[in-house]
């Protein structure tokens, strides 16, 4: 995820993400210490990956390890990519059970064959710490206290680290996908902000964007949204991670957003490390 705040006329600042999030693993480790300080209790997260996908490996194998580095307990579980429905089912209801387990994520996307929305539903909400379960999306929308996704929990995070106070801001949240879009712009409703979603069949994207103070972009389009759209002054976070030809030939990651495009406020450099990663 890059994020780069527009400055009137003059240079875009951009959010070093990566030391919010250190900042934030350091506040959960603590949280981790002083539960087993005052509960003697480690917490427990599962992450499952069926398949051998490389994107997905890389990030469980991140979830595991950052899992450790905060003082919890990490069991990884994996199974093949021919493995049944019947028998990822079976692990799941195993880890609904298991005490020792207070958090379970299974890694999207799951193989063809197997249904996602059966695996999902069948979580227990209460260690649905992906938010994706029917019961943590609906309390999300009803503004009650629940477990959210990741990547638009940490887009507000980043903001309000930002900005402070959303209240009244006017934020443009481009993506209705389950999985970012439409929890980023529960979010910023809870916030108090006044949320527009776009999405494929929006008209005139770019006068959206430029009515702006927020611009979240979650579209998974190399640089689709240029840096002349955006107001100065407003703030922009972009989730989109595509992959491209560089001019040399290797591929590289780029955002959704063109930072680099002429534009009103100049930005540096189109992205910084991820903050959060699916
Ligand atoms: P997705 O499910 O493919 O959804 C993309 C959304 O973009 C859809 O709602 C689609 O509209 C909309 N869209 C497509 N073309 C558009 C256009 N021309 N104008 C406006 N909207 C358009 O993708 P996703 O899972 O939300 O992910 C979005 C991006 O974020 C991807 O690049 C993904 O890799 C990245 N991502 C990053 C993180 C992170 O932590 N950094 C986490 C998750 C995802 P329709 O609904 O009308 O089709």
């Amino acid at each position: 995820m890059s994020v780069a705040r527009t400055v009137a006329k003059a240079t875009a600042e951009i959010i070093d993400g990566k030391e919010v999030a250190a900042q934030l693993r350091a506040e959960v480790g603590e949280s981790v210490r002083s539960l087993q300080r005052q509960h003697s209790v480690t917490p427990g997260l599962a992450v499952v990956l069926v398949g051998d996908d490389p994107a997905s490996q890389v990030y469980v194998r991140n979830k595991g390890q950052q899992a450790r580095e905060a003082g919890m307990n990490s069991f990884i579980h994996r199974l093949a990519a021919d493995a049944s429905q019947e028998q990822l089912l079976a692990l799941i209801a195993g880890l609904n059970a298991d005490p020792s387990v207070n958090g379970i994520l299974v890694q999207l996307p799951l193989p063809r064959h197997i249904d996602e929305e059966a695996v999902l539903q069948l979580l227990d909400p209460r260690k649905d710490v992906d938010g994706f379960h029917p019961i943590n999306v609906g309390a999300l929308v009803t503004g009650q206290d629940c477990l959210v996704p990741c990547t638009p929990m940490g887009c507000v995070a980043l903001l309000k680290r930002q900005l402070g106070v959303l209240r009244g801001l006017r934020a443009l949240v481009i993506g209705r996908s389950n999985i970012v879009g439409k929890p980023v712009a529960h979010l910023l409703l809870r916030e108090d902000c006044t949320v527009t979603i776009a999405h494929s069949r929006t008209r005139n994207l770019e006068e959206e964007c430029r009515r702006a103070d927020i611009v979240v972009a979650a579209v998974g389009r190399a640089k689709m949204v240029k840096g002349n759209w955006i107001k100065p002054g407003a703030t922009v976070i972009d989730v989109g991670i595509n992959r491209v030809a560089g001019a040399d030939g290797k591929s590289q990651l780029v955002g959704d957003v063109d930072f680099e495009a002429p534009s009103r406020s100049r930005a540096p450099s189109p992205r910084c490390p991820a903050a959060w990663v699916p």
